[in-house]
Order: structure tokens, then C-alpha cells, then sequence
């Protein structure tokens, strides 16, 4: 998804209280901001999904904890 105002990549999808809606890049959603604030109207800033969404992995595996060093095996005792 393109920015509404330039060539750059939207980060951001807004929409006014009003229902107006676009995309916005980061740049730009400085712009919607500023208008906001000359509005003292707030949209709803709605994070757009990220271009390849693979389905969610269901329970993703916790990292594996840092190797602890092989323990040495223990010598025997020498029968004395
Ligand atoms: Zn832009």
C-alpha cells in the first residue's frame, strides 16, 4: 500500500471521526497529525496489516535457552 501523498510505503492507515480514511507514510502521517491538531479532531490511527502475512503461527516455539557447558562426566572413584 502506497502513501496518499507520495511514493513512499504507507505505515499508517487512519480514519477520521468523520469516516474519511487513507494511508498514510511515516512523513506524511506527521501531516495528519498536524491537521488533527488544527481540527482538534483525532483519528483513529489503524496500524496496516504488514504486506506478507503468513497465517499466525499458532504456538510458536520459545526460544531455545542459551546451551549450558557440557558437564563433565564425573569420574569414577578409585576403589581403594
Ligand atoms: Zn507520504
Amino acid at each position: 500500500m502506497q502513501c496518499d501523498d507520495c511514493e513512499n510505503e504507507a505505515t499508517t492507515r487512519y480514519r477520521w471521526p468523520w469516516g474519511a480514511e487513507g494511508y498514510v507514510c511515516g512523513t506524511h502521517l506527521v501531516a495528519i497529525k498536524n491537521t488533527a491538531a488544527a481540527l482538534n479532531q483525532e483519528p483513529e490511527y489503524l496500524h496496516k496489516p504488514a504486506p506478507a502475512v503468513i497465517d499466525a503461527e499458532p504456538d510458536s516455539e520459545p526460544e531455545p535457552t542459551e546451551p549450558t557447558e557440557p558437564t563433565e562426566p564425573t569420574e569414577p572413584t578409585e576403589p581403594t
